[in-house]
């Protein structure tokens, strides 16, 4: 009697903005034993805390690997055009792992891992264009067309970089007013330590004091919600996609704030909701990810 072979499993990596997740994921996108740790992100240290990582979880079932990482990464071939905080861009990471594990790997950006994660759960949009932006430390994108990586040309999905103000704070890529700038965590920080709030002030005390009509809680909240608001309404009007889910880990504090604004035009309704997965995303979409990079599901984009 032939010996029972267990299922496949993918190995997802997420990088975030403090720390690295893996996690062994099924095809049906459980989590089925996970380590969190602390990134390290030098050039030297990230690929060495990276391979070990993956040398302590890996197991005999694991047939693929993928990595979620901050930044902007060429899709059809995973090369790390600027990784944000993470000093690796230019880094042969896909090189490197497959290398070391004789395992097929894929490297994407980090949103475009959760994206495919939340589509996942969502079987009425596989045949959909479906779109994420995270709300964060930044704010990220990424599309899905048909359950498939929407590249467009290659860095498709930096929807962070929507300029939605002539006059807004510079941005990192060299422009002022990007959604990034006014929309993510590092401005609403912002926005916050310009009032006489406490500067400890958390998303939940400005929804409450927003509730009993302060109005210097209303006021920072639309100030933020309104540029990503504006940007949403781009996608729309360039894209129309079927469902834009607002993730990250302010994408549930996005939503509340952009349900308090009124609609600006009948013309671009935003088909908008926040995303379910959680910190979690990351790590399922990664692995669910490799293991249809290895069975050639990604064929017509690789
Ligand atoms: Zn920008």
């Amino acid at each position: 009697m032939p010996a029972h072979k267990p299922p496949e499993t993918g190995l997802g990596v997420d990088v975030g903005g403090t720390r690295i997740r893996i996690a062994r994921i099924s095809r049906e996108g459980e989590i089925l034993s996970r380590i969190i740790e602390p990134v390290q992100a030098s050039r030297d240290e990230f690929p060495a805390q990276l391979l070990r990582l993956i040398e302590q979880m890996r197991g005999p079932e694991d047939a693929a690997i993928g990595v979620g990482i901050p930044g902007r990464v060429l899709g059809q071939t995973g090369e790390i055009v600027s990784a944000g905080y993470l000093d690796i861009a230019g880094f042969d990471l896909v090189g490197l792992v497959s290398r070391k594990t004789g395992l097929p790997v894929r490297i994407e950006n980090d949103a475009m891992m959760a994206l495919i994660a939340e589509l996942n759960c969502r079987s009425k949009f596989r045949d959909k264009l479906v779109m994420m932006v995270t709300v964060g430390t930044g704010v990220g994108g990424a599309a899905l067309q048909d359950g498939r990586p929407w590249y467009g040309g290659g860095h498709a999905g930096q929807f962070g970089h929507i300029v939605v103000a002539d006059d807004g704070p510079r941005c990192n890529c060299g422009r002022t007013g990007c959604v990034e700038t006014l929309s993510s965590g590092t401005a609403l920080r912002r926005l916050i330590l310009q009032t006489e709030l406490p500067e400890e002030t958390r998303t939940e005390d400005l929804f409450s004091l927003a509730e009993k009509s302060d109005a210097v809680a209303q006021a920072v909240l639309r100030a933020w919600s309104q540029p990503m608001q504006r940007a949403l309404e781009t996608l729309v009007s360039v894209a129309d996609p079927d469902l834009i889910l607002v993730g990250g880990g302010l994408g549930r504090d996005m939503v509340q704030a952009l349900n308090t604004l009124e609609t600006r035009s009948p013309w671009f309704p935003v088909p908008f909701e926040a995303a379910s997965l959680g910190d979690d995303a990351g790590v399922i979409g990664a692995g669910l990810h490799a293991l249809a990079h290895k069975d050639g599901r990604l064929a017509e984009t690789a």
